[in-house]
């Protein structure tokens, strides 16, 4: 039976749900409410050159993504490279990838390193998932690293990304976490980069007859009968057999207020994102992540993209993003871009003067900003998360607010589009 679906969002989720259903001859109509489609993964020209605003690689434990990018065609266009992480602290600079370099990192003392190393070892066999979602991580870490080395070590790596709540968020989603990143190993990127998948996965849309409207934000939803109606912004109006949403829960929110089941959507907390891209004319030390603690600093990391990325992609320049994760109110948020890249910029040539690097170096820089990029999840999320299906409506979620305990990812979007599609098909 071919079905008439809205699609809400122009991000990976969209994409991915748009793609497989049009191929299954369904009738599909995407919203997109910026200029351009790839939500969290656009990109920008920079000299002629395609560049990713936020830095994205694929991990081979991808299982979701790495199947779409078969599935488009793109395989051969994928390639994979040894990475490793280095570790800044106080402005000291330390390798950070081997028992070795873990012995020798002077922040900590001895007896951390080995407790630090040994536990993070068994950290994924450790604790029941049911109970860990009920248990803040701040208080099993301690539990299990000691007091100190979560106060010195992991507070500051997880506060990085979450801010003052990092102790308060289910030590479930910090297990599944560390099951999917690990510091040194292989990582993934498609050649051409986020807008070689983002364009390929468009036209593939739209040979198979979907269509992409830009500019085109969706306002209002209700359910008439069977159908269930969708409004823009502009004030257009169209029915649909079924509507996926793909966008922040705060946002469905607003938009399906007459629909049934809204009311058991959780209220989240997202943190968005600050990040500086730089260009420069030399590597900056070859780690392709590494946190950057107690040195005074604005950001609390650097991804040095070209580690990964060859420097043809970057108009021949090496580059890499800092970065800091914060509400969007934040004052930092609501900073001028120009007066947090002078400012992030000195503070960069401070830390980085020691591996050589000068004003000299730097070619360009640019900083972009995201408003909703990952949830602060609550206790016991897992029984709170949304469920697929908006009550009994004809309304479908694919958002990255279900994908806990897993991190917010291009591979956890795909999964959850999938899943969505399967129940989609489940209810016709
Ligand atoms: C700094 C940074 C680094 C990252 N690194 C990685 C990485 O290395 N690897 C990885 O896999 N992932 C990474 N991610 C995460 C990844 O980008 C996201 O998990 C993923 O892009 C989420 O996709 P999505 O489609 O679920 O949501 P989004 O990308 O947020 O898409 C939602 C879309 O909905 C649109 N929209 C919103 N409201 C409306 C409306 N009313 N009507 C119509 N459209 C609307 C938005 O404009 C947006 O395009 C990173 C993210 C950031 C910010």
């Amino acid at each position: 039976m071919t079905l008439s679906i809205g699609i809400i969002g122009g991000g990976i989720a969209g994409l991915a749900s748009a793609y497989r259903l049009a191929s299954q001859g369904h009738q599909v109509t995407l919203f997109e409410s910026s200029h351009e489609l790839g939500g969290l993964g656009t990109f920008f020209d920079y000299n002629g050159h395609q560049v990713d605003r936020f830095y994205h690689c694929i991990m081979p434990s991808d299982d979701y993504l790495l199947q779409l990018i078969r599935d488009l065609g793109l395989e051969d266009q994928l390639y994979w490279r040894h990475t490793t992480m280095g570790m800044v602290n106080r402005e000291q600079h330390y390798p950070f990838n081997t028992a070795l370099d873990l012995l020798r990192y002077q922040p900590l003392a001895f007896l951390q390193r080995l407790r630090l190393g040994v536990m993070t070892l068994l950290l994924r066999y450790l604790g029941n998932d049911e109970k860990l979602d009920y248990t803040p991580i701040g208080a099993w870490l301690a539990r299990l690293f000691g007091p100190k080395l979560w106060k010195t070590f992991w507070q500051p790596m997880f506060a990085a990304k979450f801010g003052d709540s990092a102790g308060e968020l289910p030590a479930l989603y910090i297990k599944k976490r560390m099951g999917r990143e690990s510091n040194v190993g292989p990582r993934g990127y498609l050649k051409g980069g986020l807008h070689n998948f983002i364009q390929t996965i468009a036209q593939k849309i739209t040979a198979a007859g979907g269509q992409i409207r830009l500019e085109t934000g969706v306002k209002r939803l209700a359910q008439s009968g069977a159908m269930v109606s969708l409004v823009t912004q502009d004030g257009q109006q169209f029915e649909f057999d079924r509507v996926i949403s793909t966008v922040p829960i705060n946002i469905l929110t607003q938009i399906a207020q007459d629909i049934d089941g809204v009311e058991w959507l959780p209220e989240l907390t997202y943190q968005g994102v600050v990040n500086m891209m730089v260009f420069l004319d030399r590597p900056v030390d070859g780690y392709y992540w590494t946190p950057i603690l107690q040195s005074e600093t604005g950001f609390d990391g650097l991804v040095e993209s070209s580690a990964l990325i060859d420097p043809a992609h970057y108009n021949g320049c090496h580059a890499a993003y800092v970065m800091k994760y914060t509400h969007r109110d934040s004052e930092l948020y609501r900073r001028d871009a120009d007066e947090i890249a002078d400012e992030w910029l000195a503070q960069l040539l401070r830390v980085y003067a020691s591996r050589g690097i000068t004003a000299a170096n730097v070619v360009d820089r640019f900083v972009f900003k995201a408003p909703f990029v990952e949830p602060i999840y609550p206790l016991g999320y897992t029984k709170r998360k949304p469920q697929i299906q908006l009550g009994h409506s004809n309304v479908y979620l694919a958002a990255s607010a279900q994908v806990y305990p897993y991190i917010t990812s291009w591979n956890s979007s795909v999964r959850i589009a999938d899943e969505c599609l399967e129940s989609l098909s489940e209810s016709v």
